[in-house]
C-alpha cells in the first residue's frame, strides 16, 4: 500500500498518454467526449481513482496488453471532484488502455470548457468555446489525473462544424470532413509530455495572422473575425520574446507551433497553455499606431510573460501547487528581461519599481504570507495567485541575479531547465542548480526571502569612516512586540568618499553590519540600483547629504525608492508625515514618470484620508507641485521626443486636471478633446487616457452618455476599456448609480465587471454609494462573477477610509467570508486599518498642513 495524503490521488496508477476526442455543441452548450488513456498500473488493484467534475460518465472499460477487456462501473465523490472506476477483475501491474465515454457542459463561468459570446459584424450573437484549466479545471472537460506532476502526452481530436476553426496545443495533422453531418474531424499531433492544467482546445470562428518563425516553429496571432489588423504588435513582441528566451534558456522552444489567441471572455489576463496561449483581448490585440505607450507596454509584458512560461511552467513544472512561484515569479522576472531587451528605451527595469513597491506594500502587512507556503488541497493554491507570488517573487529573483551577476545566474537557470525538462521540480532543485553553477550559498540566503513573510527596514548611519547598517522587520502597524526575524539581505552601496564615487556589495545577515570606508562619506546610497527587496531609512544627516543634490546623486529608481520608502515609514508612524511632505518639494523638476507615480500615489491616498473641507488645500499643493513642469511640457510633444516623456506629460496633466482640480487644465482638456474627436491624428496618443479621465471628472450626463456609447462602439479593446472604466470616474451620484447597475445587468462582461466595481469603490465621490451597492448585491456578485475576481473586487474597500465605514466593512466581511482569497481579504482589511490609523494618528498634522 502507498501512503498518500487524502488531497492527492492514489499512486497505484498513472497516465502516460491521453487520446481525447470531443464534440462540442455550441447551440446547446454541451459536449460529448471519449478518451483512451494509456495507463501504467503499479500495484494490483481493482480501482482507478481520477478527477472528474460536472461530467456524466457513460461507459468505462479497460484493455490489457493481450486485448482482454474488463468493463468497469463509476461512482462519483462530488466534494472531492473524483470518479472512482471499479473493475470486476484485478488490474495487474503493467500497461493498460483505459476507455471512458462521457459528456459535459459548456459553462459560462469562464473555467473548464466554457463558452464565450460576442456580436459578429452583422450584430448577431456568436458563440465560441474555449478552455481555462489552471489550477484544477481540466477535470470539468475530461476525466483525468489532474495534478501538475502527473505529466502525460495529450493527443486531441475535435469534431466541429465545417465552417469553424479548432485550435489546440499541437499542430493539426489531419482535417477530415464528415459527409452528411455538416461537421469535420480535426486531429492534432501528440503534445510533449506536460501537465493537465496546460491542455487547451478552442473552437469558433477565428482568423489567424501569417506565421513568423522561431526555431523553425510557426507563431501566429488568432482573433475573432475583423480584428486581424490589431495583431501586428502582439506578433512582433511574441516573436522577439520567444527568440530571446530560446537564447537565454539555451534551449529551443519546446512546442511544435505557437498560437496566441484572443478570447472575448477571459477570467485572468492570459494563460500559458503550451502552444495555444489564450489572452483577454486587451492583453493581446492593440493598434500600435494609436495606443498609448503604457497600453503597448502592457501587451508586451503579458505576451512575454506567457512565452516565458513555455519553459518555466510548461517544460519544467512545479511538483505541487506550493511551488507556484517557480512558475509565476520566473515568468514575471523573464517578462521584464525580454521587454527590456526588445525596447531598451522603455527602461522596463526602472518601471518595475512600481510593481516592486506594490509588493512591498502588501508584504509590510502583518497578514502577509511567505512567497511559498505549504499547500495541501489545491483549492488553497487560489490564494497564491497574487502580488506576493508574482511581483515579490520576481523582485527577489532580480535581487539574486544582481547579487550573483547576470551571467552566473543565467547559467544556473539553464542548468535547472536542462536537468528537469519534461518533469516537475521544487524550489530546492532551483537552488541546487544555481549553487552548482555559482558555488555560492544561495539557498541559505533565499530561504529567508521565500519561506519568510515580510522584509527588513534597513537603517543607515555614518560613524566616522564606518557605515553602520542594521535591519529590523518592517510593519505598517506597530504593536510593540516585534519578532527578531532576520533576512540575508544583499546590500548594494554607492558612496562618495573624498569626492570619489565607489560601489560595493555586502551581505547583511545579522542585526547589524559595520562597513569601513576609506574616509567619512560625503554621501551614500544604500540599495544602489534599486534591486533590493527592502526599505531604507537614512539618519537625518545622511538624508540631508543625499537631498542636497538629489537629481545628480540618485538615479531615477533610487529617487523612486527614496520617496516610496519615506512614504511607507510615514504611514507606519516611523517618520513624521511632515518630513515626507517636505521631501516632495524637491521634485518639481523631476522628469521620470515612475518617480512621479511614487509621488502621486500617496497624494491620492492622502486625498482619501482628508475631510472634504481639507481637500482643497491638498489640491492647491498639487497644483504648486505640478505647475512648473506641466507648463514646461505643454500640451504637444516636441519633435523626436522620447515616448516616456510623452507619457509623463499625459500623466501629469491628468493628475493636475483631476486630483489638482485645476480649472485651466480642465478647460484646455475639453478643447483638446474636441480636436481629437474631429481628427484623431491631431492629438498625441499618450494624452488621450488623461483627457478621458479629466472629462469624466468634470463631466455631466451628456459626457457620460457619450462615453457609454463610445465604449460600445470602440474600435480597439483598449478604447473600449478606457471608456468603460471612465464610467466609474464621474462624480455625480446619479451617473455613478448607472455605472453600478451596469456591473450586473449584462452591459459589462463578467470578466470586467468586478474591476469596474473596484474602481467605483476607489472613487472618493462614489465610495459610499458603491459600498452600499456591494452589500445589497453581494450574493448576486458572488454568483455571477468569475471565482478568482471577487477577492480582487473587494480590494476597493481600502478606499473606505473613515472609522465608521471601516467598522461596517469589518462586520460585513466577518459575516460574508470570501472563500477563494486565503489571506487576501485580511490584507485588504489591514490596508484599510493602516489608512484609518494614519488618519487618526496624524489628525493634527493634517489639519496644519491642509487647513479646512
Ligand atoms: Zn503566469
Amino acid at each position: 500500500m502507498t501512503d498518500t495524503p487524502s488531497y492527492k490521488l492514489p499512486e497505484t496508477t498513472y497516465p502516460e498518454r491521453y487520446a481525447i476526442r470531443l464534440t462540442p455543441d455550441l447551440t446547446h452548450f454541451t459536449f460529448v467526449g471519449e478518451e483512451s488513456v494509456t495507463v501504467t498500473v503499479k500495484e494490483p488493484t481493482q480501482e482507478i481513482v481520477l478527477n472528474a467534475c460536472e461530467l456524466i460518465v457513460h461507459k468505462v472499460w479497460i484493455v490489457d496488453a493481450n486485448g482482454n477487456t474488463n468493463e468497469g462501473s463509476t461512482t462519483f465523490d462530488e466534494s472531492a471532484e473524483r470518479a472512482v472506476l471499479r473493475f470486476p477483475r484485478v488490474l495487474t501491474p503493467g500497461e493498460w488502455q483505459l476507455h471512458i465515454s462521457f459528456e459535459g457542459i459548456l459553462n459560462d463561468k469562464l473555467r473548464g470548457f466554457y463558452r464565450s459570446s460576442y456580436k459578429d459584424a452583422d450584430g448577431q450573437d456568436t458563440i465560441l468555446a474555449s478552455t481555462q484549466f489552471e489550477s484544477t479545471d481540466a477535470r470539468r472537460a475530461f476525466p483525468c489525473w489532474d495534478e501538475p506532476a502527473l505529466k502525460a502526452v495529450f493527443q486531441v481530436t475535435l469534431v466541429i462544424d465545417e465552417g469553424l476553426t479548432a485550435i489546440s496545443n499541437a499542430a493539426i495533422v489531419q482535417e477530415t470532413p464528415q459527409p452528411g453531418t455538416g461537421k469535420k474531424e480535426v486531429i492534432f499531433a501528440d503534445s510533449m509530455k506536460m501537465s493537465t492544467y496546460l491542455v487547451a482546445f478552442i473552437v469558433g470562428e477565428f482568423e489567424t495572422s501569417e506565421p513568423t518563425y522561431v526555431d523553425g516553429k510557426p507563431l501566429r496571432v488568432c482573433s475573432i473575425p475583423g480584428k486581424q489588423h490589431l495583431t501586428k504588435f502582439g506578433q512582433a513582441i511574441g516573436t522577439a520574446s520567444l527568440q530571446f528566451f530560446s537564447q537565454y534558456y539555451g534551449r529551443p522552444y519546446p512546442g511544435d507551433k505557437l498560437d496566441l489567441i484572443a478570447i472575448p471572455d477571459f477570467a485572468a489576463g492570459a494563460m500559458e497553455n503550451l502552444g495555444a496561449i489564450t489572452f483577454r483581448e486587451t492583453a493581446l490585440l492593440i493598434d500600435e499606431d494609436a495606443a498609448a505607450r503604457s497600453e503597448l507596454e502592457r501587451v508586451a509584458d503579458v505576451v512575454s510573460h506567457e512565452n516565458a512560461h513555455m519553459w518555466f511552467g510548461d517544460l519544467v513544472t512545479m511538483r505541487w501547487w506550493n511551488g507556484l512561484w517557480l512558475n509565476e515569479a520566473f515568468a514575471t522576472f523573464m517578462e521584464m528581461m525580454a521587454v527590456d531587451n526588445w525596447k531598451p528605451e522603455w527602461q522596463r527595469w526602472t518601471s518595475f519599481a512600481v510593481s516592486r513597491a506594490a509588493a512591498l506594500q502588501v508584504d509590510g502587512l502583518r497578514s502577509s504570507r511567505p512567497i511559498e507556503f505549504p499547500v495541501k488541497h489545491p483549492e488553497e493554491a487560489a490564494a497564491m495567485f497574487n502580488i506576493l507570488t508574482y511581483e515579490k517573487g520576481a523582485a527577489v529573483l532580480r535581487m539574486l541575479e544582481q547579487y550573483l551577476g547576470p551571467p552566473a545566474f543565467q547559467k544556473g537557470i539553464s542548468r535547472y531547465l536542462q536537468k528537469h525538462e519534461y518533469d516537475s521540480a521544487e524550489t530546492t532543485d532551483l537552488w541546487d542548480a544555481i549553487e552548482e553553477s555559482t558555488q555560492q550559498p544561495v539557498r541559505t540566503m533565499m530561504d529567508t526571502w521565500v519561506f519568510q513573510a515580510g522584509y527588513p527596514l534597513i537603517s543607515v548611519e555614518a560613524d566616522g569612516a564606518d557605515l553602520v547598517i542594521s535591519q529590523q522587520p518592517f510593519y505598517y502597524l506597530q504593536n510593540g512586540m516585534d519578532d527578531a526575524k532576520h533576512w540575508q539581505a544583499p546590500i548594494f552601496i554607492k558612496v562618495q568618499v573624498n569626492g570619489e564615487i565607489q560601489t560595493q556589495t555586502a551581505l547583511l545577515g545579522d542585526a547589524e553590519l559595520r562597513l569601513s570606508l576609506s574616509g567619512s562619506p560625503d554621501w551614500a546610497v544604500v540599495n544602489a540600483g534599486g534591486h533590493g527587496f527592502y526599505r531604507v531609512r537614512y539618519s537625518s544627516d545622511m538624508l540631508n547629504q543625499l537631498t542636497g543634490n538629489i537629481q545628480a546623486r540618485l538615479s531615477a529608481i533610487e529617487r523612486f525608492n527614496l520617496i516610496s520608502d519615506t512614504w511607507a515609514t510615514a504611514q507606519a508612524g516611523l517618520t513624521p508625515l511632515t518630513a515626507y511632505l517636505d521631501l516632495l518639494t524637491l521634485f518639481q523638476e523631476e522628469t521620470d514618470h515612475n518617480v512621479w507615480a511614487a509621488i502621486l500615489g500617496p497624494c491620492h491616498y492622502l486625498y482619501r484620508l482628508l475631510s472634504p473641507a481639507q481637500r482643497p488645500a491638498l489640491q492647491r499643493r498639487i497644483r504648486d507641485l505640478l505647475g512648473p513642469l506641466t507648463q514646461q511640457l505643454g500640451w504637444s510633444p516636441k519633435d523626436g521626443e522620447n515616448a516616456l516623456i510623452s507619457q509623463l506629460r499625459g500623466e501629469l496633466l491628468g493628475a493636475l486636471g483631476t486630483l489638482g482640480d485645476d480649472r485651466a487644465t480642465q478647460e484646455e482638456a475639453h478643447n483638446v478633446y474636441a480636436h481629437y474627436k474631429a481628427d484623431r491624428d491631431t492629438v498625441d496618443r499618450n494624452l488621450i487616457p488623461s483627457l478621458v479621465s479629466i472629462l469624466a471628472y468634470t463631466g455631466r450626463a451628456n459626457v457620460y452618455e457619450e462615453f457609454r456609447q463610445t465604449s460600445q462602439t470602440a474600435k480597439t479593446p483598449q478604447e473600449e476599456q478606457r471608456y468603460q472604466f471612465a464610467l466609474a470616474a464621474f462624480r455625480h451620484q446619479d451617473l455613478l448609480k448607472q455605472t453600478l447597475v451596469m456591473t450586473l445587468n449584462g452591459d459589462v462582461r463578467t470578466q470586467n465587471a468586478p474591476y469596474l466595481m473596484r474602481s467605483l469603490l476607489m472613487n472618493t465621490d462614489g465610495r459610499e454609494l458603491a459600498w452600499a451597492f456591494l452589500q445589497e448585491h453581494w450574493e448576486e456578485m458572488a454568483e455571477k462573477f468569475p471565482d478568482n475576481s471577487v477577492i480582487r473586487m473587494c480590494e476597493g474597500i481600502v478606499a473606505l477610509v473613515t472609522p465608521e465605514l471601516e467598522a461596517e466593512v469589518t462586520d460585513f466581511f466577518a459575516a460574508h467570508p470570501v472563500p477563494q482569497g486565503g489571506k487576501m481579504m485580511d490584507q485588504h482589511l489591514e490596508k484599510l486599518r493602516v489608512a484609518v490609523a494614519c488618519q487618526q494618528r496624524e489628525a493634527a498634522n493634517l489639519e496644519t498642513y491642509f487647513p479646512g
